[in-house]
């Protein structure tokens, strides 16, 4: 199959470095990209400096070359991205889709992540308060390639979200859809952490007028205690010399027929044949896939 309208994306947050956790997710966006012809994108999420680790987002480019993952045109840095963020948050904010939350970390205690809406009809200023986004009492759903049908009811399960913060840095959920939209992204493959963030973005795509990108979400590597790998975590970087052993082992991760001639061969050979393989449907329908259970 060809399909050169295909455009994926990885979009790591370099507040630690690629573990094999962000290879196996990585790795499928890169394989059902190529394998149709299609265009990958790289997008550094640096949009919260005080949780980036020192060097990690040149150690994560470095590493991706390193593994063969190689990625079209320039890479695009969210940091340099708060114009596009600012008008949309000020517009939201303007149309009364969003509002403005001073409520502190210790009065929103005890409900669970789920805001109780207290400032939603208080007409606070912007300044110095978080955004929150309105969101509607109705379910949002989508199917996934791999895990099948999810829904949420973002009034119930989530509750009006923050889109700015207090600190004036910009969500992960505003951040993402606009920038999936701008870069023209089709195809969103990354890791089932992320699965009940979707319907927010979706509800934000609906607001904003954007296309609904189709989604396929990896399972997470956990460690044997159900932890996710990396991050606060702290996984080890992953080895440039292991490259060809932990490649075969991501393909593992994902279901994928995996040739035993390979062990030797360049990270670049391992893809290619990979690429040619690939098969999404053979990827595990499940959230998380223990660590211990990879070969
Ligand atoms: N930057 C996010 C992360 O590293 C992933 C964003 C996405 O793929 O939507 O967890
Ligand atoms: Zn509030």
């Amino acid at each position: 199959m060809n399909d050169s309208s295909y455009i994926g994306r990885f979009a790591p947050t370099p507040s630690g470095y690629l573990h094999f956790g962000s290879l196996v997710a990585a790795l499928a966006s890169w394989l059902d990209a190529r394998a149709v012809g299609g265009r990958w994108l790289l997008r550094m999420e640096d949009i919260d400096p005080p949780r980036e680790a020192p060097g990690a987002r040149d150690a994560i480019l470095q590493t991706l070359e390193r593994y063969g993952l190689e990625w079209d045109g320039e890479v695009v840095y969210q940091s340099q991205r708060h114009d596009a963020y600012a008008e949309v948050v000020e517009r939201l904010f303007r149309q009364g889709l969003a509002y403005a939350c001073t409520c502190s970390r210790k009065q929103l205690e005890g409900y669970a992540g789920i805001y109780p809406g207290f400032c939603r009809d208080a007409g606070h200023a912007r300044e110095g308060a978080a955004i929150r986004l309105r969101v509607p009492e109705l379910t949002y759903a989508f199917v996934d390639r791999v895990q099948g049908r999810f829904e949420q009811h973002l009034g119930r399960e989530v509750g009006d979200f923050v889109i700015q913060r207090r600190d004036g840095l910009y969500a992960y959920q505003l951040a993402v859809v606009l920038d999936d939209a701008w870069q023209g992204v089709t195809d969103i493959v990354r890791g089932a952490d992320l699965l009940d963030n979707t319907p927010r973005q979706l509800y934000l795509q609906e607001l904003l007028g954007l296309h609904q990108p189709r989604y396929l979400h990896v399972p997470l590597i956990v460690q044997p205690d159900g932890h996710k790998l990396g991050k606060s975590y702290r996984s080890a970087p992953l080895p440039c010399e292991q490259a060809t052993p932990l490649l075969l082992r991501a393909l593992r991760a994902l279901g994928q027929a995996t040739d035993p001639a390979l062990e030797g061969a360049r990270p670049a050979q391992v893809l290619e044949a990979a690429r040619e393989r690939w098969c999404s449907q053979a990827i595990p329908n499940r959230r998380t896939v223990p660590e211990a259970q990879l070969s």
